[in-house]
């Protein structure tokens, strides 16, 4: 019963995500293109659109009174009858790879990540590497052009082997599945993939979701994937359930996890999600643990 009622949230999430049908969902945003170093390599956070998420007791505390969501919105100074989401992805770039990690929406649902990759001065054929956090739409949908082509033909795709085996049950994902499986090179989370990077296994969100750390010269990124979502409830009340999370109570024994460890290391992150472009770091505020943003967003060179 549990995991039929599990089944039907994820279900409707990527239904919503993969349709872009929704009263709340996926909005249009300007492409932006913001670089930052890591040791030696040059990363890129790249924007692709946005989220709006009601305020209905279906996504972000879930179980919770709406009220005691619109406190923990009021006291960060955020509307209370919604939840503001970014959607990016982030270039890596090293000698040999130009690496992608997450691919936004795509075109067909109004994605820019396109836009925001030539801002950063890369071509779709330049890219060698496109790594995968999980299967959510706002994370695959961009492997495809809007002709369901795969929009990054010379590069390798990968994802860990049990989102891959996951991601090919959904309906909703086979155009996707179809366009890039001569390009899949799938892997067991763990042991590094390419020089410096290495993913790590976040079960919970997705059976297969993976984190990457990112290393050069001593220094360090991980990308969160959607071990986090918003920048103020996921970090207030990381114990409260999340609807997008395939198994709720795995995702927030993995959120509270990785979140302790994150505040006590100080570790630079980039979370997919968080406000644009999304780096910065967790740290521990009360009984929960806040945001503190370390980028600003480049500022768009057209004026607009
Ligand atoms: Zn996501």
């Amino acid at each position: 019963m549990q995991r039929t009622r599990k089944y039907a949230v994820m279900a409707a999430a990527l239904a919503t995500i993969f349709s872009a049908r929704a009263l709340a969902g996926p909005e249009a945003v300007p492409p932006a293109a913001t670089p930052f170093h890591v040791g030696a390599y040059e990363l890129v956070s790249l924007r692709d659109m946005a989220f709006v998420e009601p305020n209905d007791g279906k996504t972000f505390g879930v179980g919770e009174p709406e009220s005691a969501v619109a406190d923990v919105l009021r006291k960060a100074g955020a509307p209370t009858d919604k939840i503001m989401l970014s959607v990016d992805a982030l270039l890596v770039k090293m000698p040999g790879h130009v690496v992608l990690i997450d691919t936004g929406l795509g075109p067909k649902i109004g994605g820019d990540l396109m836009q925001s990759l030539a801002l950063a001065g890369v071509k779709p054929d330049a890219v060698t590497d496109v790594l995968i956090t999980h299967s959510h739409g706002d994370h695959v949908g961009g492997l495809v052009m809007a002709d369901g082509k795969s929009a990054f033909p010379k590069a390798v795709i990968r994802m860990s082997k049990t989102e891959w085996a996951w991601m090919q049950g959904h309906k909703g994902a086979a155009t996707i599945v179809r366009a890039v499986a001569g390009q899949m090179k799938p892997f067991t989370p763990g042991t590094p993939i390419l020089p410096g990077i290495t993913p790590i296994a976040i079960p919970g969100h997705t059976p297969g979701h993976v984190g990457y750390q990112i290393e050069s010269k001593g220094r360090h990124l991980f990308d969160v994937g959607d071990t986090v979502h918003s920048s103020i409830i996921s970090l207030a009340k990381p114990q409260w359930a999340m609807g997008f999370d395939n198994d709720e109570q795995q995702g927030e024994a993995s959120r509270e996890k990785v979140l302790a460890k994150l505040a006590a290391d100080h570790e630079r992150i980039f979370a997919p999600h968080f406000p644009y472009p999304g780096v910065g770091y967790i740290v521990k505020k009360g009984d929960g643990y806040g945001w503190v943003p370390d980028l600003k967003p480049a500022v768009d060179k057209t004026g607009e």
